[in-house]
């Protein structure tokens, strides 16, 4: 298995965001990429870098008017008196159907869900990274590899087609199921991170052809509160192609497992042509987020668990933040993975 990375994707550097109103370090450091590397290689993994793909399958995914905003609101930002360094909104629209504002604020808070999610100068070119390396793991697939990792920096799977949030700015699990999507009739999309993926789950609301399926901290006290809820099963066509899997505050490894093996019923149901795996690695116990309790010995049996859905597979890094074992966590997971894989 390869790993997908740019040396870019370290750049981006946030400085802080606000929890419960109060002003904190950003924990989407850059600094997670090197314990990711680490955990990578000692499973074995050569890191390959990815080729440039242009706007095409980022565009695939997000409005062009999302693109240009990204692309150009660092700058403009600078020329407004008083602004901050980073561009961070302070005003949101209550409902998406008014008028499309001019301003840079207007359209920060627009485009933007929430503070975790600053803008500096690097952060185009990262994103950016993040995503070819999702697409370049998809193309590798898509060439015959059973599986590889995408290890994307910034994440991506809070970002809907027209708002980052959550530290998400290019939804890199949806960018490589769509890219996928090229010889595969249908995809699924596995979302074990501890927050719902409610960027991946807007994306394909309304379609048939591409299942989300996430378990996670139950979002009625967590974040992103207004997402994750069982209750929400897809629209339209896609009504009943979107599973929720809630879970209890700090549940443990066995009743992560229950929830998983439910969730890998539900895409053998679906008999997808191959799976994009949404690997966020906080719903460790000792994730400064604190959310769920799995062990690092579970993540191997998370990962021996959907390698025997024996399915082609994209593993796309989203969350899992500064801690001892954040590398070992990767290291566990892959093992397992690989272990089963055929
Ligand atoms: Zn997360």
């Amino acid at each position: 298995m390869k790993v997908f990375y740019a040396e870019e994707q370290k750049r981006h550097d946030p400085k802080f965001f606000l929890s419960s109103g109060g002003r904190q370090p950003n924990p989407e450091q850059p600094e997670r990429v090197e314990r990711l590397l680490e955990g990578a290689r000692a499973a074995g993994l050569t890191v390959a870098r990815p080729i440039e793909h242009g706007l095409g399958p980022i565009s695939a995914i997000h409005t062009p008017e999302y693109l240009d905003f990204l692309k150009r609101i660092y700058q403009r930002w600078q020329h407004i008196e008083g602004a901050s360094e980073e561009v961070i909104p302070n005003i949101h629209p209550i409902a998406r159907t008014g008028t499309y504002p001019a301003s840079a604020v207007g359209q920060a808070g627009y485009h933007m869900a929430d503070t975790s999610c600053p803008i500096s100068v690097e952060t185009w070119d990262s994103a950016c990274w993040s995503a070819w390396s999702a697409v370049s793991a998809a193309d590798a697939v898509m060439a015959g590899e059973s599986a590889s990792y995408a290890l994307c920096r910034p994440p991506g799977h809070h970002a809907f087609r027209d708002v980052a949030g959550g530290f998400c700015f290019f939804n890199n699990s949806a960018i490589a199921a769509q890219r996928l999507r090229r010889s595969a009739e249908r995809v699924a999309i596995i979302d074990v991170d501890l927050h719902h993926g409610n960027g991946t789950q807007g994306v394909f609301y309304e379609r048939a052809d591409v299942l989300t399926v996430s378990i996670h901290a139950d979002p009625v006290r967590f974040y992103p509160f207004f997402w994750g809820h069982a209750d929400e099963r897809g629209e339209g066509l896609g009504l009943g192609y979107n599973f929720n899997l809630p879970l209890a505050r700090k549940s443990n490894d066995a009743a992560y497992l229950e929830a998983l093996s439910a969730a890998l019923r539900r895409v053998e149901a679906f008999s997808p042509d191959a799976v994009v795996i949404a690997l966020g690695l906080d719903a460790f116990e000792k994730d400064p987020f604190g959310g769920l309790s799995v062990s690092t010995p579970g993540f191997a049996l998370i990962g021996e668990a959907i390698a025997r859905l024996g399915r082609p597979a994209v593993i796309v890094q989203e969350g899992g933040y500064l801690c001892d074992e954040l590398g070992d966590n990767l290291t566990s997971f892959l093992n397992g993975y690989g272990s089963k894989a055929r």
